[in-house]
């Protein structure tokens, strides 16, 4: 049986509830890339986690404080730049149905309903991924005033006025 920092026996929370501190360090960030290529982060990233496991009846009460720095591509100029990550969660999740019987092929990502668990093994990790994804803006900026590319030559605007904008280089109306 594998170990991991991300499995959670459930039998074992104590009555007061189980912390945990979890690293989401760059060689983690890569995996998930490497996984998920349509993942929006560009490059280094890394963060802490700190979660929380409490039993309320037969739920699950999941508390968690992520921090950390993203590399992200401006969604303007295409530049990455680093931002930092900082966002709390709380999530309560209740006992799911039993597994089909016979039914032994693992669920895929898409099927998985994080709002319920199964069994007596949680693993963290789908949960971490869920609320970083959550956290990425929709529109990153490297800048709050960044000029973006021209949408003529593809020129980085912040860089200075490109040839189609009268810039040193060039005359305008020419292409
Ligand atoms: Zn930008
Ligand atoms: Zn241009």
């Amino acid at each position: 049986m594998k170990t991991s920092p991300w499995l959670v026996t459930l039998s074992r929370i104590p009555p007061e509830g189980l912390e945990l501190s979890l690293t989401l360090d760059e060689a983690w960030f890569a995996r998930w890339l490497a996984q998920d290529p349509g993942l929006e982060i560009a490059g280094p990233a890394r963060a802490e986690a700190r979660v929380s496991l409490t039993r309320h009846g037969r739920d699950l009460l999941l508390r968690g404080r992520v921090a950390g720095t993203l590399t992200l591509a401006c969604s303007r100029c295409l530049t990455p730049f680093e931002t930092p990550l900082a966002a709390s969660f709380e999530l309560l999740l209740t006992p799911g149905p039993e597994p089909v019987r016979g039914g032994e092929e693992p669920l895929t990502p898409e099927e998985l309903d994080l709002d319920f668990f199964t069994g007596d093994t949680l693993d963290l990790e789908p949960y971490l991924k869920e609320q970083v994804v959550l956290m990425l803006p929709v529109k990153p900026l490297c800048s709050d005033t960044c000029r973006g590319l021209c949408p003529q030559c593809g020129a980085d605007l912040n860089l200075g006025p490109c040839a189609c904008h009268g810039g040193p280089s060039g005359r305008p109306g020419t292409s």
